[in-house]
């Protein structure tokens, strides 16, 4: 059982989670995670394993199963998320292991650290939002600071995973100067540390200033997108709804919009634009500009006819 246990406090751990260690003959898991669970694996076999030893885990764990013992390996947050299933299954398959065989997999998903300190600094995810990690201890910096560019550029809100170490210091430097090519140096930025463990601290900065706050191996650092603001000590990335409908006015849709229809700058109504600019004389490479987006792709859009409306109302649930 691959078990995410959520950011540490047993509140926050799923019922499942829970169940799966109390099932468990064996425990195994990095000392930190062992620690967090302490009360629910007495009197069972624990492997503490340190932070290097990822595969030494999922072997040790094959082991003990094949052995016939149900084993527990345990990672904090969900153990999908920068956790120890991926591993696994690949120390799994190598050792030519099948899902109809002897040995069952579980996977149990827990509450990463991005949606456990978002929760804690108010709603920074509401809109598209990523995962990056810092780490470069299996990922090159290209491959990484390929990804930083891209979202940056895409206006994901981003959190930042593994930040920084006491030998890594300068990738959250270079993350900060990818983003500043792209956000304004106000946008907001949270770093939290210890989300809900007994260390937790939050400070909001901007990202001007990121790299100078206190970030370490505990600390998630949620960088907001062009949209996203603080008000009252919350961190909020609008999903849009103030744009559509008009908040003041009882939220009546604005002039144009319509409730459970999708945006006139949605698909539909935009490539109706589009076909429009085109007939007046903008050419591809122009609206390829306007839009921030790749000439071919414009090419091929106004290249198909633009369907007419459905007659059917949508589903009105649908924001
Ligand atoms: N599987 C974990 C992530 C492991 S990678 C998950 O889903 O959350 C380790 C990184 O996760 C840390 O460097 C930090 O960036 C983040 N992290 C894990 N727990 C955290 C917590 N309680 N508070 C803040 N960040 C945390």
């Amino acid at each position: 059982m691959l078990v995410g246990i959520g950011p540490g406090h047993e509140a926050h751990m799923t019922q499942r989670a829970r169940e799966a260690i109390a099932e468990a003959d064996t425990v195994i898991g990095y000392v930190t995670y062992i620690k967090l669970v302490a009360d629910l694996v007495e009197g069972k076999e624990v492997i503490r394993k340190s932070m290097t030893e990822e595969l030494d885990r999922a072997v040790s764990a094959l082991e003990a199963a094949r052995a016939g013992k149900r084993v527990a390996l345990i990672s904090s947050g969900d153990a999908g998320v920068y956790g120890m299933a991926g591993p696994t299954y690949e120390v799994l398959f190598q050792a030519g292991w099948q899902p109809e065989g002897d040995v069952q997999v579980e996977v149990v998903p827990g509450a990463s650290a991005l949606n456990s300190c978002a929760a804690l600094v108010g709603a920074p995810l509401t809109h598209d939002f990523c995962a990056i990690s810092l780490s470069d201890l299996l990922t090159p910096w290209p491959v990484i600071a390929r990804r930083l560019e891209a979202a940056a550029l895409a206006d994901f809100v981003v959190a930042l995973y593994n930040p920084k170490s006491g030998r890594r210091t300068r990738q959250i430097v270079e993350a900060q100067r990818l983003f500043l090519r792209h956000r304004r140096a106000d946008t907001p930025v949270a770093v939290v540390k210890s989300a809900y463990r007994r260390r937790e601290r939050i400070e909001f900065t901007t990202l001007q200033h990121m790299a100078e706050c206190e970030i370490g191996m505990l600390s998630t650092v949620l960088i907001g997108n062009s949209n996203t603001f603080v008000r009252h000590g919350l961190m909020v990335t609008p999903r849009g709804y103030a744009s559509k409908y008009d908040m003041a006015d009882g939220g009546q849709a604005r002039e144009g919009e319509r409730a459970g229809r999708s945006l006139s700058t949605g698909l539909d109504g935009w490539l109706q634009q589009l076909q429009e600019l085109h007939a007046e004389g903008h050419d591809v490479a122009a609206l390829a500009a306007r839009y921030r987006l790749p000439e071919d792709y414009i090419a091929a859009t106004l290249a198909e006819p633009v369907a007419a409306e459905p007659a059917e109302p949508e589903e009105v649930s649908e924001t």
